[in-house]
């Protein structure tokens, strides 16, 4: 018998409930991955995630080689695809994991109809996107939860499965033709400091850094210069590692470092159940606020002085620099530009969501679009009238000055935490500095916010 194992946002062998269940259950497997045109004509393959999801493909084919098999690739509707597949090999089983976005649920949906005119069945395992599934545990009264505390406490308390180690060997049907593996190279537009994708580099990454970085991440996880986090967001987007493997790992190493991170780990979680519940709030506002964000137009200034790293405001510019530079930023850094944005320039929060998608590796719906809103206070945020002042984060998070320094050249003669506010230099250093004024003065801004939010 042979059964075909979809891959989704799950691009690894390591804790493949799927790839397990199909090898127990047929003797041979065809792995398979479709490149949908729908997902290019949605508009969510930026340069950064096509480069970094050719990079997750041509290394499963690769580990799925060393075990006998290989990836079969097609391009096309996804549905159509496994349609065909599963009727060129006979396949008499379709495995995949749980979706958990609308989009997910009717793929699933379309594909377990026509899959059962061709003689095939669809078996859909367990959400391997997230260490808790979406809705598993919820509050009384609710069919989420809103606060994220509460949530953490009846997380922690879940039983998790026990991850499932990579299968030895891999039989793929003789004869099955597939298409060619997606080159990075060709992903025209990829920023020059993007990390290398695929299950073995996280992996790697993930061993090296429990050695380096967990013990100390919870005293230095927002050191912007330090930049002590683990970098592992691009690698759980793709699924090319397993949260529940990545929580399992984490207690078992222990300390203060390692509950730290699992904590962060909570929040994808948290935020999974949010619009699993909520699918709307992708696009509107979670909870709406009555903001009446800035006309674009008008903001239209500011909008690109903020993109491009030239508000004036040394902290902010580093981050969207860094954003341009690497496709990814530190948390810290996503936090105060989103504030600056949303509450200083009061920019309407979908417009900075975009341009972080734009140009995130691991941009997704689901962690941007909430954090985007908790940051706005339209989302999940219990204080959604605070405002990140950027002056004051600057001096916390980066001291010294060095996160500025690496990211905005024109200020790297500007020493200590001077650079923070170039402004303030004596005049003809200042002049000498090719280095913009700030777009806008921050107590305007504050007061600007204020008065707007005071309507709500
Ligand atoms: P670590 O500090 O090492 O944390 C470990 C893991 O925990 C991360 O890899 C991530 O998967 C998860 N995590 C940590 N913080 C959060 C959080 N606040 N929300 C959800 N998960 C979290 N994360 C994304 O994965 N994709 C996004 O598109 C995204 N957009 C964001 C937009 C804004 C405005 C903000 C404020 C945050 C956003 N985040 C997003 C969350 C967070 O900034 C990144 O996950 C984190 O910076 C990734 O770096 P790391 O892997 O080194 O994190």
């Amino acid at each position: 018998t042979v059964a075909v194992v979809l891959f989704t946002s799950d691009l690894r062998l390591h804790d493949h409930p799927p790839l397990h269940a199909a090898l127990k259950a047929a003797d041979e497997v065809v792995p398979l991955f479709v490149l949908d045109p729908g997902i290019h004509a949605a508009g969510f393959d930026a340069p950064n995630r096509s480069a970094f999801l050719a990079d997750c493909l041509n290394d499963l084919d690769a580990s799925l080689r060393r075990r006998g098999g290989r990836l079969l690739i097609r391009h096309g509707p996804v549905v159509r695809k496994v349609r065909e597949v599963a009727a060129e090999c006979g396949a008499t089983e379709v495995h995949m994991a749980a979706g958990v976005t609308g989009y997910a649920h009717r793929r699933e949906e379309r594909l377990r109809e026509e899959l059962r005119g061709g003689g095939a069945v669809l078996r859909v395992h367990e959400a391997v996107i997230t260490a808790v599934a979406p809705g598993a545990v919820t509050p009384s009264g609710s069919d989420h939860f809103a606060v994220f505390t509460p949530y953490f406490r009846r997380w922690s308390q879940e039983p998790l499965r026990e991850p499932l180690s990579a299968p030895r060997t891999v039989r793929v049907p003789d004869g099955m033709r597939g298409e060619p593996l997606p080159d990075r190279a060709k992903a025209a537009g990829a920023s020059p400091g993007l990390p290398t994708g695929g299950e073995s580099a996280g992996r790697d990454r993930f061993s090296r850094w429990t050695r380096s970085g967990l013990s100390s991440y919870e005293d230095r996880h927002d050191d912007l210069a330090g930049d002590a986090t683990s970098r592992l967001s691009p690698y759980l987007h793709f699924g090319a590692l397993s949260p529940v493997e990545l929580v399992h790992r984490a207690r078992k190493h222990g300390g203060p470092g390692a509950e730290a991170f699992v904590r962060q780990l909570c929040w994808r979680d948290f935020h999974h159940q949010v619009l699993a519940a909520r699918p709307g709030a992708s696009a509107e506002d979670y909870r709406t606020r009555h903001d009446r964000w800035r006309n674009e137009d008008d903001a239209a200034e500011d909008i690109a002085a903020w993109r491009d790293g030239r508000t004036g405001y040394p902290v902010v510019d580093a981050a969207m620099r860094q954003l341009r530079h690497e496709g990814w930023m530190h948390n810290r850094a996503r936090l105060l530009v989103a504030s600056f944005l949303t509450k200083t320039l009061y920019v309407d929060w979908r417009i900075g969501a975009r341009h972080f998608l734009d140009l995130l590796v691991d941009g997704d719906i689901v962690n941007n679009q909430l954090n985007w809103q908790w940051v706005a206070g339209t989302g999940t945020d219990t204080r959604p009238h605070r405002v990140l002042n950027p002056l004051v984060q600057a001096r916390r998070f980066d001291p010294d000055g060095s996160y500025v320094r690496r990211w905005v050249p024109e200020l790297a003669g500007v020493e200590g935490r001077k650079v923070h506010e170039p402004w303030r230099l004596p005049a003809d250093r200042r002049d000498a500095l090719d280095y913009p004024e700030p777009v806008v003065d921050l107590a305007d801004g504050l007061a600007r916010f204020k008065h707007a939010r005071g309507h709500d």
